[in-house]
């Protein structure tokens, strides 16, 4: 009996489970639909992206003898189940359809109920793209108290074998992070990431996006990322050898006008199902067996494929849906106008939102340190921001950026996936970037007019959550620090906090 397979726009890959069940008749069908589209309001390259590589992949596979139903955004179908009912109608033999699990837990919620209401059996396949299974997840998670990432990580570096000697780690290091924390010389000479000149397919889709989504973040016309496998596996060997070599030493720091530094910018084409992590690892590995690239570089790059992405899939749809709705802090304050625009004469806060404004994309220090420390200093509305970093960023989906954002950034979920908030005062980001020099605020001010607003935010955040965080080991320092200020110090900062807080839109 001949099947309808469908799939979604972040499964992009040949070898995905539900092709691997393609049999001659049976037709494939791929939508771009108004739900999808708008569940947040996506930056326009996202939009681009996906339904331009939706496009090419569709070609692809008519190219291998498939048949393809393709909805475009055009015939403003509004779910992907009006269009999986709409292509059974239309073509009565296929008698069931078959899907790979959807990534986010509102689409599998969706899906479950497909059966009943198409009146057809529907069968979910495991996605096998991830490397550990929910249920190989589930059996490490279970009976910990804490699920810390690092021991999860040796794990998997024992059961995919990378960088192991036997039972021993490459080096001796399960972690060389204490070497990848040093800032950037700004003269330091940065490749150019590999940019793509929009075919006539990704032409056709950046002219929808400016028509039907004219007022999301972004500009559609200036997409440069790669919509096919073939051209995001060629980026990222560019990457492999132009930029991995130093993107270890380098990975948390930041410069002025240099969004990219070492970094890859695949993770969009990862999570798309375009590029494929196993692989990726293979070709990291290969260059530092090669002496091409540092053991610091391969590690801390394979780290965040094998352990940090697997983990908070796992975690996600271990915790999924109460976590969600976690606010730890009672964080409810609106989100500054200035993450939508930019405008703000924080430096290093126009720097990460005008990358991300620009390219749909911001690089890890950037989203961790600076706009979710500011989130999480000022007390932001955990929904707010959640929804800013899951429509703003190309790479996000909210298996992957829920617990990045809730959990690592806003320690919104108290500690279930960050053993301490990380939240830093001007002093961190002054550490690991040149921006402080060229700010309107002075970063080594505190309570002054012109001080830096993360200061008196920082000592502010760790005051008013006292009962919450003065237990946690890893801030006895801090507030070792606070204690030791009198109390005249202490009013004046809080009241400078308080202050900044009234005038957040300002800043
Ligand atoms: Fe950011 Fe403060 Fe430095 Fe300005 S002074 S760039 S606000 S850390």
């Amino acid at each position: 009996m001949s099947k309808l397979i469908l799939i979604l726009g972040d499964q992009l890959s040949p070898a995905i489970a539900s092709l691997r069940q393609w049999q001659p008749g049976d037709r494939v069908l791929l939508a771009e639909v108004q739900a999808e589209a708008s569940y947040v309001g996506h930056h326009q390259h996202k939009i681009v992206l996906i339904f331009s590589a939706m496009r090419h992949f569709a070609a692809l596979l008519q190219q291998q003898g498939m048949q393809v139903e393709y909805i475009d955004y055009r015939q403003r179908i509004g779910s992907l189940y009006e269009a999986v009912a709409m292509t059974l109608q239309h073509q009565p033999q296929l008698q069931s359809v078959v899907v790979t699990a959807a990534a986010e837990f509102r689409l599998a919620q969706d899906i479950q109920s497909w059966p009943s209401r198409l009146a057809k059996p529907v069968t979910v396949l495991d996605d096998d793209r991830f490397i550990a299974s929910t249920e190989l997840f589930n059996r490490w998670a279970q009976g910990r108290s804490q699920y810390r990432m690092e021991y999860f990580y040796r794990e998997m570096r024992r059961y995919t074998g990378l960088l192991m000697n036997g039972t021993e780690p490459a080096g001796g290091k399960w972690n060389y992070d204490l070497e990848n924390r040093k800032p950037c010389p700004a003269d330091l000479a940065v490749p150019t990431p590999v940019a793509i000149d929009p075919d006539d397919i990704t032409q056709a889709v950046i002219n929808v996006v400016r028509s039907e989504f004219p007022n999301n973040i972004g500009d559609a016309g200036n997409f440069a990322l790669a919509v096919t496998g073939k051209d995001a596996r060629a980026a990222f060997l560019d990457f492999v050898e132009h930029q991995l070599p130093l993107f270890g030493q380098y990975q948390d720091a930041m410069v002025l006008d240099q969004p990219f530094l070492f970094h890859s910018i695949c993770s969009m084409y990862l999570n798309i199902g375009l590029l494929d992590a196993r692989w990726m690892c293979q070709k990291v590995e290969q260059a530092y067996q090669a002496g091409l690239v540092p053991l610091n570089a391969a590690e801390g790059y394979i780290r965040q494929l094998i352990g940090w992405r697997e983990y908070v899939r796992g975690l996600y749809w271990l915790l999924m849906p109460d976590y969600k709705n976690r606010n730890f802090f009672d964080a409810h304050r609106a989100l500054p106008g200035y993450y939508w625009h930019g405008n703000t004469k924080m430096r290093c806060m126009q720097q990460a939102i005008g990358h991300t404004i620009k390219y749909a994309y911001s690089h890890h220090i950037h989203r961790l340190m600076i706009t979710g420390n500011f989130a999480l200093l000022a007390g932001l509305s955990v929904a707010e921001v959640t929804d800013w970093y899951l429509a703003v960023y190309a790479d996000a989906f909210e298996w992957v950026e829920l617990p990045n954002t809730l959990g690592m950034a806003l320690f919104a979920d108290g500690g279930v996936l960050a053993s301490k908030p990380y939240a830093a005062s001007g002093n961190y980001i002054q550490r690991m970037s040149n921006y402080c020099s060229s700010c309107y605020y002075k970063v080594k001010e505190t309570t002054s007019e012109l001080a830096c607003p993360f200061n008196a935010l920082y000592w502010d955040f760790l005051a008013r959550n006292t009962a919450k965080l003065s237990n946690n080991a890893r801030l006895q320092l801090a507030y070792q620090q606070w204690h030791r200020k009198d109390d005249t110090q202490q009013t004046a900062i809080r009241t400078k906090a308080a202050e900044l807080l009234i005038h957040l839109e300002q800043l």
